[in-house]
């Protein structure tokens, strides 16, 4: 039996957020299509002999100990397996938090997951995901693993058969956005309803097509800066740039290695304070 486990829990960008409704539970229904990228957290999962559940961040803004989304997925199998054993879980934070990057939703997933092969506890992938999304709106598409789309609060899952491999770029100019704070604002003003999405996109310039975020309505206007780093990074190079989720961090998708790079370096090096990189669809 394996006595740690240590595994990286990636970052995710939404190529399309569509609202479409409020729900009496307070939760609104979406569609999205999510796409996860390779900027990753990562986490170590081991047994121990002193009982309970650890959680250590050190990261700003991350809550060690029963407030951490990973303390809670922690939890959930433990009680579920009704395993006596004590679990520490240490994460090492790379994905920017409150970013609409969804790093603490793949932490989650990423611990259930791993305890799941840990102790050896052989659920499958659809009881993980039920758990996960009394946890977490997005926790069940990190454990997919495909790019998706997602409907209902994010839990109806359906793959997309084809789509390009890209380079994108993130930028987040580091003022925070409250997830909550963008959904007490939004108005919802759609009338017609939804054009039906493709199921798959055989090309950049389709993709790019369907790019698009209701939640821009809210923050752009509260903060100008997330168009300003949209319009840099077309200005850059980008063939389409979009908030990710419920913002302040905009991606901007490019075909070349080499001009995703450059263009995070170029904004990297005009504004020291925010943070920018290049890195690839998974
Ligand atoms: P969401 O849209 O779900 O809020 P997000 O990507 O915008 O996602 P996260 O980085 O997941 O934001 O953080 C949201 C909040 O959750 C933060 O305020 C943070 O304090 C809290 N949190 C709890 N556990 C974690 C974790 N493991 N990683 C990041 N944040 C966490």
């Amino acid at each position: 039996m394996l006595h740690s486990v240590t595994l990286q829990a990636p970052a995710k960008v939404n190529y399309r957020l569509d609202v479409v409704g409020r729900r009496p539970d307070g939760y609104h229904d979406l569609r999205m299509i999510m796409q996860q990228v390779n900027l990753c957290d990562e986490i170590t999962i081991s047994r121990s002999v002193t009982p309970g559940i650890r959680v250590s961040c050190g990261a700003a803004h991350v809550p060690d100990g029963e407030e951490n989304i990973a303390w809670k997925a922690a939890r959930a199998l433990l009680e579920l397996s009704g395993a006596d054993t004590g679990i520490e879980v240490h994460i090492t934070k790379r994905i920017p938090v409150a970013a609409g990057l969804g790093g603490g939703s793949s932490d989650c997933a990423t611990v259930l997951q791993g305890l799941n092969d840990l102790l050896e506890l052989g659920l499958s992938r659809e009881r993980l995901m039920e758990i996960g999304v009394r946890l977490g709106a997005d926790v069940p598409f990190f454990l997919f693993g495909t790019t998706a789309r997602a409907e209902g609060i994010g839990e109806l899952l359906t793959p997309l058969a084809a789509i390009p491999s890209l380079w994108v770029v993130l930028v987040n100019p580091n003022v925070p956005v409250s997830t909550a704070w963008v959904y007490r604002n939004l108005q919802l003003t759609r009338k017609e309803p939804l054009a039906k999405l493709p199921d798959s996109f055989d090309d950049v310039a389709a993709l790019c097509a369907v790019l698009s975020n209701d939640l821009e309505s809210v923050t752009i206007p509260a903060f100008p800066v997330i168009g300003e780093i949209k319009e840099l990074l077309r200005s850059l190079g980008a063939a389409a740039a979009m908030m990710s989720g419920s913002g302040p961090t905009v991606f901007g998708l490019f075909v070349e290695e080499a001009a995703a790079r450059a263009a995070a370096d170029a904004i990297g090096h005009q504004q020291p304070g925010w943070f920018a990189v290049a890195v690839e669809t998974l």
